[in-house]
């Protein structure tokens, strides 16, 4: 995949995408970033990039000119062919009037060739970018940044664990928090434990067993494997129903999961 990024502040990206599996997705060949200085697609002598806004207020608005003129630098697919998916490429503009950015979302993006980021500022960019520009706009959360660069390293680090070869055990990115593996084989639940099926992910404990009077939970040293799937199985349920209620409403339920939930509810432990 390749990743372009465009941004006011090239040098920004020194660093956040230099390390882990993102690196290495990188030094292996399956990625390759390439940062574009928006400035570089100005044409007056203090390179401008924003400018006031039209009807009056508060602050600066990002210009449509240097960004128009820096995607056709990039020889890309014409819109109308990105948009239909004729072309695996995507342009998407950072902002936080978006869609919100999820884990579908991030697999969605994981299968195309070429995706552009593009990184407002000021009070946000020209709405022609996100009308005749960009093909989707992204917003990674329901807070308000000062900058698209941050959402774009986010977006980024999320695709490239995703890029086929880039993490060494393959099944440890099916099994992660907000996985919905179609794969998983639901009745009976048997299979549960091999992806989260929309939950969030079961606690992990290492050496040592005990750390300061802190146990590690008995199940996990049991050696029964039946013990242990069903104890992080129902961690996971347990940890969703208390932190992220909604995301239950999306997950592959098991009768036995069904019931487990109920148990809790109807304990009221919440
Ligand atoms: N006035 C805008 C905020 C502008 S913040 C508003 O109220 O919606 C400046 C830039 O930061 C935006 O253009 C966008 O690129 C980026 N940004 C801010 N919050 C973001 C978020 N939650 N997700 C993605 N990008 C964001």
């Amino acid at each position: 995949m390749k990743a372009d990024i465009v941004t006011i502040f090239p040098d920004f990206f020194r660093g956040p995408l230099d390390y882990g599996i993102t690196r290495r997705a990188q030094e292996m060949g399956l990625a390759a970033i390439q940062v574009h200085d928006l400035r570089e697609f100005t044409r007056d002598r203090h390179r401008t990039v924003d400018d006031r806004p039209f009807g009056g207020g508060e602050g600066m608005v990002l210009k449509a000119e240097p960004l128009f003129e820096c995607l056709e630098s990039m020889d890309l697919a014409p819109r109308q062919d990105r948009l239909v998916g004729r072309v695996k490429q995507s342009v998407v503009l950072l902002s936080a009037q978006g869609q919100r950015f999820t884990q579908n979302v991030a697999a969605e993006l994981a299968l195309l060739d070429r995706v552009i980021f593009l990184c407002g500022r000021y009070e946000g960019v020209d709405e022609r970018v996100a009308d005749f520009l960009a093909d989707r706009e992204l917003s990674i959360g329901d807070y308000v940044l000062s900058g698209g660069e941050m959402a774009a390293a986010v977006i980024v680090e999320a695709l490239m664990r995703l890029l086929p070869g880039a993490v060494g055990n393959e099944a440890s990115t099916q099994q992660e928090s907000f996985t919905v593996d179609a794969k998983v084989k639901v009745p009976g639940g048997a299979d549960s434990t091999c992806g989260s099926n929309g939950l969030l992910d079961y606690p992990h404990y290492t050496r040592p067993a005990e750390f300061r009077g802190m146990q590690v939970p008995e199940a996990l040293m049991s050696g029964n494997h039946e013990q242990i799937r069903r104890w992080r199985r129902q961690r996971a349920l347990e940890k969703t129903l208390r932190n992220r209620p909604d995301l239950l409403e999306g997950a592959v339920l098991s009768e036995e999961d069904n019931r487990f939930l109920a148990g809790i509810r109807n304990a009221g432990i919440k």
